[in-house]
């Protein structure tokens, strides 16, 4: 089997109301859905990390850069085809666009490969070591609405995930660092005394101002505080680490086995969250994850993107290994966007409905059987929302 074209799928829509997280307010929801053809029949899905213009840029990549060198090769050779392009781009960019761009192809290999293999990729990446993960639900994004009304309105957010049936709930924070402590506390009050929740700061603080919310998340028994400072400033979450009861989490924004090789040497996280259409794709992401079991340090991934994303993540997640062992280990989660979200609803011809799984099983979600990643994107509703 030869690899006859590489095509890069740019979706959008506008959101019914605007979001907005520590760094920006947006819009519009895009998708970078990444379609590999081959000469018998098969096609391979993947998905590459980043929203608006950057999903444009990173297509050009996959088709003006990346494609030529894949085209004609055997798509079971991920690891031939991502050591090639990786050597060829590695003076042009080692982290970012280019490594989000080989992200969403490698994926599309691995679906691929377990196509031909007939293998869900839970299996060809080593095993099923779970039948179901839990779920946690994130939302309370940041509006532009003053503080008190934000807080209200997260307050009842973060009761209706946890009424949902989500096993935990995530905030935004990014007011400023006094705001920021009225917001989790309401989202505390929201969930109750024991339900677990996570805060994420989208590396909007100082090491000052971390240290200030983290010491009210450690208060309010927050179950991580997710990168709250520059992912650059190794430093500083070394020093959050040290100073903070509340475990640090981060990583989404870091590349490659040689990035997260400086987060694992540095002692810089409790949490290793690995964003696998980001950080060189399935290939790189299984490199990630013994990197960080050699530094005994849990991984729950960081998702984020469509229905391929979600069920690329959810057999990674079946078949990471627990760290460490024993009879009630701690179990990874499955992130879950509770936004509004057209790409992860309504894309494949049979929908996750992973909420509908949630409010079922209790904050629960299977694996979508078949081989590779076991979906079958829903040709009209691509050709409804693409744009490029
Ligand atoms: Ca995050």
């Amino acid at each position: 089997m030869k690899i006859t074209d590489v095509v890069s799928h740019v979706l959008q829509y506008d959101l019914p109301h605007e979001l907005g997280y520590s760094q920006q307010f947006y819009t519009r929801r895009t998708a970078h859905l990444v379609e590999v053809q081959t000469d018998e029949g098969p096609v391979g899905w993947g998905e590459c990390f980043g929203p608006g213009n950057v999903a444009l840029a990173n297509k050009a990549i996959v088709e003006k850069v990346i494609r030529p060198m894949v085209v004609g090769r055997d798509p079971v050779d991920r690891e031939v085809i991502w050591h090639d392009v990786y050597n060829a781009l590695r003076d042009h960019g080692q982290k970012g666009m280019p490594i989000q761009a080989l992200s969403g192809v490698d994926i599309a290999l691995w679906d691929l490969t377990g196509k031909i293999a007939g293998l869900p990729l839970c299996k060809l990446v080593g095993g099923q070591v779970r039948e179901r993960i839990p779920v946690y639900g994130y939302g309370m994004m940041l509006r532009r609405e003053d503080p008190a009304s934000l807080a209200s309105r997260f307050k009842n957010e973060a009761t209706a995930i946890k009424d949902a049936g989500f096993v935990a709930a995530k905030m935004k924070v990014g007011l400023g660092a006094r705001d920021d402590v009225r917001l989790v506390q309401a989202v505390r009050d929201g969930v109750g005394d024991v339900f677990r929740f996570m805060v994420d700061a989208n590396h909007c603080y100082t090491v000052a101002d971390a240290l200030y919310v983290g010491r009210a998340l450690d208060s309010m028994g927050a179950y991580w505080f997710e990168e709250p400072v520059a992912p650059e400033d190794l430093d500083g979450y070394r020093e959050l680490r040290a100073k903070l009861d509340t475990s640090i989490a981060g990583g989404e924004a870091e590349f490659t086995r040689w990035g997260w090789r400086r987060l694992f040497d540095g002692r810089c996280l409790d949490i290793a969250q690995p964003e696998v259409c980001a950080l060189g794709g399935v290939s790189e992401y299984l490199k990630v994850v013994a990197a960080a079991h050699t530094h005994f340090v849990p991984v729950v991934n960081h998702v984020w993107g469509s229905a391929v994303a979600v069920a690329a993540n959810l057999h990674l997640l079946a078949a990471l290994p627990p760290l460490p062992g024993g009879l009630h280990p701690t179990e990874p989660m499955l992130e879950f966007d509770t936004t509004h979200n057209l790409f992860r609803d309504e894309l494949l011809e049979e929908p996750l409905d992973i909420a509908g799984q949630v409010a079922r099983t209790d904050g629960y979600a299977g694996v979508p059987a078949g081989p590779g990643l076991g979906i079958v994107p829903d040709r009209g509703f691509i050709a409804r929302y693409r744009i490029e």
